[in-house]
Protein backbone atom coordinates (compact mmCIF):
# COMPACT_ATOMS: atom_id res chain seq x y z
CA UNK A 1 0.00 0.00 0.00
CA UNK A 2 2.87 2.40 1.17
CA UNK A 3 4.76 1.62 -2.33
CA UNK A 4 1.14 2.46 -4.36
CA UNK A 5 0.68 5.92 -2.28
CA UNK A 6 4.16 6.37 -3.36
CA UNK A 7 3.68 6.14 -6.85
CA UNK A 8 0.38 7.91 -6.68
CA UNK A 9 2.31 10.72 -5.12
CA UNK A 10 4.70 11.29 -7.48
CA UNK A 11 2.87 10.54 -10.64
CA UNK A 12 0.44 13.41 -9.58
CA UNK A 13 3.11 15.63 -8.20
CA UNK A 14 1.32 16.26 -4.80
CA UNK A 15 4.80 17.64 -3.74
CA UNK A 16 5.08 19.78 -5.89
CA UNK A 17 1.65 21.40 -5.53
CA UNK A 18 1.53 21.23 -1.79
CA UNK A 19 4.71 23.65 -2.14
CA UNK A 20 2.96 25.90 -4.17
CA UNK A 21 0.01 25.57 -1.94
CA UNK A 22 2.01 27.03 0.38
CA UNK A 23 3.63 29.42 -1.38
CA UNK A 24 0.19 31.09 -2.75
CA UNK A 25 -1.32 31.55 0.98
CA UNK A 26 2.58 32.94 2.00
CA UNK A 27 1.50 34.99 -1.54
CA UNK A 28 -1.35 36.92 -0.12
CA UNK A 29 -0.06 37.20 3.53
CA UNK A 30 0.44 40.68 5.49
CA UNK A 31 4.41 40.80 4.24
CA UNK A 32 7.20 40.83 7.12
CA UNK A 33 9.79 41.58 5.51
CA UNK A 34 10.59 45.54 5.31
CA UNK A 35 13.51 47.33 2.95
CA UNK A 36 16.02 48.19 5.31
CA UNK A 37 17.63 50.66 5.36
CA UNK A 38 14.83 52.93 3.77
CA UNK A 39 12.41 51.25 6.34
CA UNK A 40 13.13 50.52 10.18
CA UNK A 41 11.62 47.77 12.50
CA UNK A 42 10.48 49.71 15.69
CA UNK A 43 12.88 49.70 18.26
CA UNK A 44 12.41 49.43 21.85
CA UNK A 45 13.89 52.17 24.66
CA UNK A 46 15.87 49.37 25.83
CA UNK A 47 17.59 48.77 22.66
CA UNK A 48 21.29 47.68 23.14
CA UNK A 49 22.94 49.85 20.47
CA UNK A 50 26.21 51.88 20.29
CA UNK A 51 27.72 53.13 23.82
CA UNK A 52 28.21 56.70 25.53
CA UNK A 53 29.02 58.31 28.27
CA UNK A 54 26.85 60.46 29.60
CA UNK A 55 27.62 64.69 31.03
CA UNK A 56 25.41 65.82 33.27
CA UNK A 57 22.87 69.15 31.85
CA UNK A 58 25.68 71.45 33.47
CA UNK A 59 29.02 69.67 31.09
CA UNK A 60 30.23 67.71 34.56
CA UNK A 61 30.56 64.24 33.25
CA UNK A 62 28.35 61.52 35.07
CA UNK A 63 31.30 58.98 35.58
CA UNK A 64 32.46 58.29 39.17
CA UNK A 65 35.37 56.33 38.21
CA UNK A 66 33.74 53.21 41.07
CA UNK A 67 34.84 50.74 38.28
CA UNK A 68 31.02 48.79 38.75
CA UNK A 69 30.88 48.33 34.95
CA UNK A 70 34.43 47.26 34.48
CA UNK A 71 33.48 44.68 37.07
CA UNK A 72 30.95 43.29 35.89
CA UNK A 73 31.39 42.74 32.00
CA UNK A 74 31.47 39.36 31.20
CA UNK A 75 33.33 40.14 27.88
CA UNK A 76 36.38 42.23 30.08
CA UNK A 77 35.69 44.97 27.32
CA UNK A 78 36.07 47.64 29.50
CA UNK A 79 39.11 48.99 30.73
CA UNK A 80 39.16 51.65 32.97
CA UNK A 81 41.82 54.35 34.73
CA UNK A 82 40.85 56.89 37.11
CA UNK A 83 42.61 60.01 38.91
CA UNK A 84 41.74 62.09 42.01
CA UNK A 85 41.81 65.50 40.52
CA UNK A 86 42.62 68.39 42.52
CA UNK A 87 39.32 69.24 43.76
CA UNK A 88 39.06 65.91 45.51
CA UNK A 89 36.54 64.21 43.41
CA UNK A 90 37.41 61.02 41.22
CA UNK A 91 37.21 60.96 37.81
CA UNK A 92 38.32 58.61 34.62
CA UNK A 93 41.45 59.00 33.15
CA UNK A 94 40.78 56.63 31.00
CA UNK A 95 37.73 54.87 29.75
CA UNK A 96 37.52 52.37 26.88
CA UNK A 97 35.52 49.83 25.66
CA UNK A 98 36.27 46.85 23.25
CA UNK A 99 33.18 46.82 20.63
CA UNK A 100 35.36 43.59 19.23
CA UNK A 101 34.69 42.16 22.25
CA UNK A 102 32.20 43.34 23.64
CA UNK A 103 28.25 41.38 23.74
CA UNK A 104 25.71 43.91 24.28
CA UNK A 105 24.55 42.01 27.62
CA UNK A 106 23.68 45.58 29.21
CA UNK A 107 25.04 44.42 32.31
CA UNK A 108 27.60 47.90 32.05
CA UNK A 109 24.11 50.42 31.98
CA UNK A 110 22.81 48.28 34.56
CA UNK A 111 25.42 48.46 37.48
CA UNK A 112 26.64 51.83 36.70
CA UNK A 113 25.11 54.04 40.01
CA UNK A 114 24.89 57.67 37.92
CA UNK A 115 23.54 56.21 34.88
CA UNK A 116 26.42 57.49 32.58
CA UNK A 117 27.53 54.26 30.58
CA UNK A 118 24.40 53.73 28.48
CA UNK A 119 23.81 51.92 25.32
CA UNK A 120 22.28 54.17 22.90
CA UNK A 121 19.78 53.00 19.86
CA UNK A 122 22.20 53.70 16.96
CA UNK A 123 23.45 50.72 15.35
CA UNK A 124 24.25 51.68 12.32
CA UNK A 125 28.35 52.16 12.67
CA UNK A 126 31.31 49.89 11.24
CA UNK A 127 35.31 49.87 11.53
CA UNK A 128 37.50 50.13 8.83
CA UNK A 129 40.69 49.85 10.10
CA UNK A 130 42.32 48.55 13.89
CA UNK A 131 41.02 50.97 16.71
CA UNK A 132 38.30 52.01 14.99
CA UNK A 133 35.75 49.93 17.36
CA UNK A 134 37.67 50.51 20.15
CA UNK A 135 35.72 53.43 21.88
CA UNK A 136 37.51 55.79 23.33
CA UNK A 137 36.20 58.21 26.64
CA UNK A 138 36.65 61.05 24.04
CA UNK A 139 34.24 58.97 21.36
CA UNK A 140 31.96 57.70 24.26
CA UNK A 141 31.50 61.57 25.31
CA UNK A 142 30.88 62.34 21.79
CA UNK A 143 28.06 59.82 21.35
CA UNK A 144 26.59 60.88 24.77
CA UNK A 145 26.25 64.57 22.97
CA UNK A 146 24.94 63.06 19.89
CA UNK A 147 21.98 60.75 21.31
CA UNK A 148 21.45 62.69 24.75
CA UNK A 149 18.05 63.60 23.53
CA UNK A 150 17.02 60.09 22.72
CA UNK A 151 18.50 58.50 25.46
CA UNK A 152 16.71 61.34 27.92
CA UNK A 153 13.48 60.10 26.46
CA UNK A 154 14.21 56.67 26.88
CA UNK A 155 15.33 56.71 30.76
CA UNK A 156 12.08 58.43 31.17
CA UNK A 157 10.14 56.02 29.65
CA UNK A 158 12.15 52.81 30.97
CA UNK A 159 11.49 54.57 34.75
CA UNK A 160 8.06 53.65 34.97
CA UNK A 161 9.45 49.78 34.49
CA UNK A 162 11.87 50.01 37.13
S1 LIG B 1 27.33 45.53 27.10
FE1 LIG B 1 28.06 43.80 28.35
S2 LIG B 1 29.83 43.01 27.24
FE2 LIG B 1 29.43 45.06 26.42
S3 LIG B 1 30.75 46.43 27.60
FE3 LIG B 1 28.74 46.37 28.63
S4 LIG B 1 28.92 44.75 30.20
FE4 LIG B 1 30.60 44.48 28.73
S1 LIG C 1 30.41 54.32 34.01
FE1 LIG C 1 29.21 54.14 35.90
S2 LIG C 1 29.68 52.08 36.68
FE2 LIG C 1 31.28 52.61 35.18
S3 LIG C 1 32.93 53.51 36.38
FE3 LIG C 1 31.64 55.19 35.67
S4 LIG C 1 30.18 55.51 37.34
FE4 LIG C 1 31.09 53.51 37.68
Amino acid sequence: MEVFLHYLKSFTLWELFKGLSLTGRRFIDKKVTIQYPEEKTPQSPRFRGLHALRRYSNGEERCIACKLCEAVCPALAITIESEVRDDGTRRTSKYEIDLTKCIFCGFCEESCPVDSIVETRHFEYHGEKRGDLLMTKEKLLANAERFEEQIAADRESESRYR
